[in-house]
């Protein structure tokens, strides 16, 4: 029994089938387990006269079995590092918001995409992430770290839709009231553009959940060029899967653009992008390129000017676009977007 995999209904079930009992000592056990983080749930006054409860669900209690190996702290953005029962490590974000924290989950160790300007596709891809493995994230961060998190962005290591089943428990775990609390609305899913994923998803009743789409070029060339996925499911089908999404008529999609010098960061480059997004109801977060600690990557990509970024950014409105601007938080701990390798040490 895994309480971090499990949402109440399926703790209510699961002690309704095998004891007869339900609701009230299901939500004793989330509350103890991922509100408190206390494990002795056989000491809170619910299971005061079920001691034999108590003790037999004690013995199948599983509690987290992984460690923060390390952790770094800058302008108020921590990212740490999980080491997961098979060794395997990934990372997360703390995002300080104006007025809430944002917690930045990984969904898989690595990724197979191989967006070009992406750390973790340096490092290939090692396996899913399993449903406690994605939630636990969230409990290292309020339990064991003790920040106070109200929104979750599906963007680190991986791909969400690539772990599309997990993906979803763990986005019903979090959703559930009697345990993570984290409101739908608050919860947004990062892809690169797999059709299938946003299909799948667009049937699911979720319709307060936000879709992240990471375009970076309205170019099929380009964009096949800085992303593999293009040239699977190029921007026409993207976009056909994208006018399909059962959008909330009070929300967007949201689009992501590392804007990268000399790549995509051209007047033609913005004509092009707003032609692409005209028939969508979007919000586009434009993100400078981060290198990491040197200018220029790697992969040969340079990080943009501030004033570059400005007038991109300029070109896009006067398009017609609602534009927000990211200078990505973190870069010096390497933990802004695209920038979650695994790394054993945070340098
Ligand atoms: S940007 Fe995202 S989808 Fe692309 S390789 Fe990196 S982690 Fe994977």
């Amino acid at each position: 029994m895994n309480l971090l995999e499990m949402t109440f209904s399926q703790v209510t079930g699961f002690l309704k089938s095998r004891y007869g009992r339900g609701e009230f000592h299901a939500g004793a056990l989330l509350r103890e387990v991922i509100k408190k983080g206390n494990h002795d749930f056989e000491q809170a006054p619910e299971f005061e006269r079920s001691q034999a409860l108590a003790d037999d669900l004690k013995a199948m209690h599983a509690p987290p079995d992984f460690t923060i190996t390390d952790q770094v702290e800058q302008d108020n953005t921590l990212k740490f590092v999980t080491r997961l029962q098979d060794g395997a490590l990934i990372e997360s974000v703390v995002i300080p918001m104006k007025r809430y924290n944002t917690l930045c989950v990984s969904t898989q160790v690595g990724c197979r995409m191989g967006c070009r300007f992406c750390e973790t596709a340096k490092a290939g891809f090692k396996r899913n992430l399993l449903v406690h493995e994605i939630t636990g994230q969230l409990y290292s961060a309020r339990i064991m770290l003790g920040k106070e998190i109200s929104n979750v962005v599906f963007m680190g290591m991986g791909e969400p839709f690539d772990n599309f089943d997990n993906l979803i428990q763990a986005i019903r775990v979090f959703n559930d009231q009697k345990g993570f609390d984290v409101a739908l609305r608050h919860m947004t899913v990062s892809t690169c553009g797999l059709v299938p994923g946003i299909e799948r998803l667009a049937k699911l009743d979720l319709p307060q959940l936000s879709l992240a789409i990471s375009v970076h070029s309205a170019d099929d060339r380009v964009r096949s060029d800085l992303m593999p996925i293009n040239r699977r499911y190029p921007l026409a089908e993207l976009r056909k899967a994208l006018m399909d999404y059962p959008l909330h008529k009070r929300r967007f999609l949201l689009v992501e653009y590392v804007l990268i010098k000399g790549v995509n960061d051209s007047k033609e480059a913005a004509l092009q992008l707003a032609d692409y997004l005209a028939p969508l109801k979007v919000r586009v977060n434009l993100i400078a390129y981060n290198p990491g600690r040197e200018d220029i990557s790697a992969s040969g990509f340079a990080r943009v000017a501030d004033d570059d970024l400005n007038t991109f950014s300029d070109y896009l409105t006067e398009l017609g676009l609602f534009v927000v601007k990211r200078w990505s938080k973190g870069q010096e701990l390497m933990a802004g977007c695209g920038q979650l390798s695994g790394a054993d040490e945070i340098r």
